[in-house]
């Protein structure tokens, strides 16, 4: 089995990231410096772009 690739950061970017390399069977370990989420909202709007490449990459889940 190879070795996981290592996502620094689980925001938007690292989780997009590691989803996308999980989608194509590759292992992956996601790391970030916080020990907890966030309990703001950091979504309370999505500009069009990223919310088509979201719906785009779910539904090739
Ligand atoms: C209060 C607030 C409200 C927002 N509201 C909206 C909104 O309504 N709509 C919108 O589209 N955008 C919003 N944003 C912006 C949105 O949150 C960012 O554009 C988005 O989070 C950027 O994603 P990112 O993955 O690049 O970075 P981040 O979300 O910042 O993720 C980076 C992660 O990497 C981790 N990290 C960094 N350095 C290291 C390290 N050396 N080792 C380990 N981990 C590390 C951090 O802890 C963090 O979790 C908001 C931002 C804030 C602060």
């Amino acid at each position: 089995m190879s070795k996981p690739v290592l996502v620094v950061g689980a925001g938007p970017v690292g989780l997009t990231m590691a989803a996308g390399l999980a989608r194509y069977g590759t292992p992956v370990r996601v790391v970030d410096r916080l020990p907890v989420r966030t309990i703001q909202s950091r979504a309370l709007a999505i500009c069009n772009r990223p919310l088509k490449a979201a719906i785009n990459h779910a539904a090739c889940l």
